[in-house]
């Protein structure tokens, strides 16, 4: 017995008990149902754990699900559910039921109160999936939130019965318009992946508690846990701000590269996918641009070379990417699916802008980022659900400790999967699917025909076009357009043409929706598909990965339906040429293939399956290695959000300013010291009072008046104190002047905007520093240790500059429009005036003087975008508030591809770790 059956075997006596509370639930008035989760919780208080209550409670849901939806959970699903709360990753089948199976865990983990999450691949599925779902746990008195990235400005929901908007699916009509910090409050939230990761990120930006979405990370159900958790986490989640560059030079590196041949002047490698300029090219360029060496020029002028000749070389339009509406638009490699508002980085999506002579959009500043992984391993538990997971079973242990669990059927799987058809040439290959395709819809049998690519999905419909077979063309534009058609697929002599993800997550029912259909016809046609042999699922292609060509596979045959399968190769595939090496092409001489038949042999299907797990490795990898350099930031996030976090709780902010007083004596305290051994002489004490009116600014009068005290003080306590005594003086004026809450609020405000300011900066040099280190890879250090050593401290460098930075600044604000008296202080020697000299205060962007009207100073800000900001009196500083000056942001995720070709530092630029000296005079790499 494997351990899975032996898991499955523990599960038994918990569905037994599930299954021996159903009558009494069954006899339960609806109102005693509601009363039920009334009575988890107090239970729960009275110290009963969630798996006390497990049988219960599943019961309740299973009992709520059949009144309500008319559908009882499977025991099948009960064990998903039971797997789910025990943090696991379930595999089961397509149409086997995930949707309700995730109910049981969802409500039996939201008793706690706290939160429980259903993450889904796309806003269709969340809305959907919410609305209809939501019934059941409406039954049981707990509500649903939903939160999604579709139109507007952060859009979420609630499940509400009692509201209606007209939808081409009742399950979407029920989601009233709420805010993201409502449906977060919900007992159970849906939404996206991304706008999950998103929405964490936004929170570590704001500047009141209040504004915060989130309210922890308790308990997430991953839905397609593969495709999230695999595929879409080798690119980090970014929140950008758009730089404001010159972008014609992207169309005249275009043109140059343009000029080239591509016999002579480059090299390609597909599969490490680089381009590089052969000497001839290189001369070539040096001659066009009139400079004798292009590699002692500069870093920017050859990293935007670099990219346009990938663009040029690497990057093909249909298939890596589309063209739309004057925007170039990412096509994701595994699925075809459109990936909107991801960009590459670094350039590259620029260069591609120019080649295809669009419109160029800016290049964009780091705000906040985080892998998907190290989003979704904040969950105190995580679950996981999917119709293939088994061959990734080792990768969701080692990043996300998921244990894969494989359920069996409700019902036995019948689908006839047919050996691979092999064909020498594509073109070969491609008659053959028609002819089949034809075949198959004259018979009355349905087909679905997978494609890799949006390129492959519109020659196979150019060619059944040609041959009048009718068709539906899906390649993942709009998910909910393709729901509705893809739910039609199962027709009889239905022919469908679909890039791997479309409509992922819809059932494909055999005859058809019988939604809103005379019920008669239905069944009558669903029966003439069964006899057909049900839904033929034809791979055209096979993938990089066994497990797409797996989910591609349970298309069909769902719930014990009838149906086929088979995959279509040649030996001209990407995946066969790429990765299958010599092997293939061995085998092409040993077989003698024949040009236009096919062969079935197992010799080339091990070569298939070789070579997909290869690459399956090498894209483990590369998610590890993403994971490994997120691992580095990840603590110093967690770090830097925890200070904040206790910032933003502290909400009379009086600890805050106590803490910040408290570094400003350190400071200065350690300035005076730093002159001891030098006697503390004239030139001394003039360079301290200099410093010290960086804290306190002075102007010079009162500088010089300072000076004379300290001379004659003499000695270094004395002097502290003194200096020590004048910041608390001036501290409390400020407090008597704008009123304590005032005060209290701006030291919060620089707190915070300082913070977030050098995290950002520091954010940007990590990935310089991940790319100089990549340069240095050659030195036979290894490079991720050096990443981590250099990482470290730099950010032990950016601690104590946010510290540094703080205490420099806090004196230096003041509420707009605030008209300052001259500050009254008992020390004889000072009239200070530091805060009349705001205006001129040099070093802190984005400042208010006084005087300029808001409407001015609001420009100036929007402008820097993270410059200081100043709070404008106590009811504008709400409304001004952080979450609107990030309002503009633009959120975007760039593609893996940008990560190894980072915009490097010039050399001449200020060194990432903030030291003041140039790049090449300190961390530059020898
Ligand atoms: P999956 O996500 O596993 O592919 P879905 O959740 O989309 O599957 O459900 C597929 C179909 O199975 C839906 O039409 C749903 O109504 C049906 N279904 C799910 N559970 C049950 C059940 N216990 N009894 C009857 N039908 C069910
Ligand atoms: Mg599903």
């Amino acid at each position: 017995m494997d351990s899975n059956e032996r898991e499955l075997k523990g599960f038994k006596p918990i569905v037994a008990a599930i299954n021996s509370h159903r009558d009494e639930f069954e006899k339960l008035k609806d109102e005693d149902l509601a009363v039920k989760t009334e009575e988890f919780k107090h239970r729960l208080g009275d110290g009963e754990s969630l798996d006390d209550l497990l049988p219960e409670a599943f019961a309740a849901v299973r009992e709520a699900a059949r009144r309500t939806l008319g559908l009882t959970h499977f025991d099948v699903q009960l064990m998903a559910g039971i797997a789910f709360h025990k943090g696991m990753a379930a595999e089961q089948k397509t149409g086997e039921g995930k949707t309700l199976s995730a109910t049981t865990a969802l409500y039996l983990n939201a008793l706690t109160g706290r939160g429980a999450h259903l993450v889904t691949v796309n806003d269709y599925l969340a809305r959907r999936d919410a609305g209809w779902m939501g019934p059941i746990y409406q039954r049981l008195g707990m509500n649903v939130g939903v939160i999604y990235a579709g139109q507007g400005d952060q859009p979420a929901g609630i499940f509400d019965p009692g509201y209606s908007a007209p939808a081409s699916d009742d399950r979407l009509a029920h989601l009233r318009p709420a805010s993201r910090k409502e449906a977060y409050s919900a007992d159970i939230t849906y939404g996206t992946n991304n706008e999950f990761g998103f929405d964490y990120l936004r929170d570590n930006m704001v500047g009141e508690l209040d504004q915060l979405g989130q309210r922890g990370h308790h308990f997430a159900i991953v839905d397609e846990v593969d495709s999230i958790l695999i595929d879409e986490a080798r690119t980090p989640l970014i929140i950008s701000a758009p730089d404001t560059d010159p972008t014609d030079k992207y169309f005249r590196f275009a043109k140059l590269i343009d000029e080239l041949n591509p016999d002579i002047d480059y090299t390609i490698d597909e599969k490490l996918r680089v381009a590089q300029l052969t000497d001839h090219g290189l001369k070539k360029i040096e001659k066009k641009l009139g400079i004798p060496n292009l590699y002692e020029k500069d870093f920017e002028t050859i990293h935007h070379m670099e990219q346009a000749l990938r663009a040029r070389s690497l990057y093909r339009r249909d298939k890596d990417y589309v063209v739309k509406d004057d925007q170039v638009i990412i096509v994701d490699e595994h699925t075809g699916r459109l990936m909107f508002g991801r960009r590459y980085s670094e350039g590259l999506h620029q260069a591609i802008e120019a080649k295809e002579n669009v419109k160029i959009q800016q290049e964009s500043k780091t705000l906040a980022t985080i892998s998907l992984q190290n989003y979704f391993r904040m969950y105190e538990k995580l679950a996981g659900m999917t119709g293939t997971a088994a061959t990734e079973a080792q990768e969701f242990k080692k990043i996300y400790n998921l244990e894969v669990l494989i359920v069996p059927t409700h019902r036995p799987t019948v689908r006839a999967d047919h050996p691979d058809r092999i064909y020498k040439t594509q073109r070969a290959k491609f008659a053959a699917i028609v002819e089949e395709a034809g075949e198959l819809y004259r018979k009355g049998q349905p087909v679905l025909l997978g494609t890799r690519s949006i390129e492959i999905n519109e020659i196979l419909s150019e060619f059944l076009k040609r041959k009048k077979i009718p068709h539906n063309v899906l390649n993942a534009k709009n998910h909910e357009r393709e729901a509705a058609v893809l739910a039609e697929a199962g027709r009889k002599g239905a022919v469908t043409v679909a890039t791997n993800m479309a409509g992922r997550g819809v059932d494909i029912v055999l005859g058809g929706d019988p939604a809103g259909r005379d019920k008669k016809d239905w069944e009558k046609e669903n029966r003439q598909v069964i006899e057909a042999g049900g839904l033929f699922v034809l791979g055209s292609e096979r993938h990089e990965s066994r497990r797409i060509d797996n989910q591609l596979r349970g298309r069909s045959g769902r719930q014990g339906d009838s149906g086929e399968s088979r995959f279509y190769v040649s030996l001209e595939d990407e995946v066969m040429r790429i990765f299958g090496g010599d092997k293939i092409a061995g085998l092409m001489t040993t077989l003698r293939m024949p040009e236009n038949e096919a062969i079935e042999h197992s010799l080339v299907s091990r070569a298939i399956e070789q070579a997909q797990t290869k690459v399956e490795s090498w894209f483990f990898d590369q998610r590890k290695r993403v994971v490994e350099y997120d691992d580095v930031v990840n603590k110093q996030r967690e770090i830097i959000y925890g200070r904040r976090r206790k910032i933003l709780e502290d909400k009379s902010g009086e600890a805050l300013v106590q803490a910040t007083m408290e570094k400003i004596e350190e400071e200065i305290r350690t300035m005076v010291a730093a002159r001891e051994a030098e006697g503390y002489s004239q030139v001394e004490t003039e360079q301290l009072v200099r410093e010290f009116a960086a804290i306190v600014p002075f102007d010079d009068e009162s500088q010089r008046r300072l000076k004379a005290k300290l001379d004659d003080l003499d000695q270094g306590e004395k002097m502290a104190d003194h200096l020590v005594e004048i910041a608390s003086q001036v501290n409390r004026q400020r407090q008597e002047q704008f009123g304590a809450e005032t005060a209290r609020e701006l030291t919060r405000w620089v707190s915070l905007r300082t913070m977030d300011e050098l995290w950002m900066e520091h954010l940007d040099a990590l990935d310089d520093l991940r790319e100089g280190i990549g340069l240095r890879g050659y030195a036979q250090q290894e490079p991720l240790v050096e990443y981590k050593k250099e990482a470290f401290s730099s950010f032990e460098m950016l601690l104590s500059r946010i510290d540094g930075e703080i205490t420099r600044r806090v004196f230096r604000v003041q509420p707009m429009g605030f008209q300052p008296k001259p500050i009254v202080t008992n020390l004889e020697f000072s009239k200070p005036e530091g805060l009349e000299k705001l205006e001129g205060t040099e070093g802190l962007e984005g400042i208010e003087g006084r005087g300029l009207p808001a409407g001015e100073a609001g420009k100036r800000e929007e402008g820097r975008g993270l410059g200081l900001k100043l709070p404008f009196g106590k009811d504008k500083q709400r409304e001004q508030s952080f979450a609107s000056a990030f309002k503009n942001v633009a959120v975007n995720r760039p593609s893996g591809a940008g990560i190894v070709n980072k915009r490097k530092l010039g050399r001449n630029d200020p060194c990432w770790c903030g030291s003041g000296k140039k790049y090449k005079k300190c961390h530059y790499p020898n």
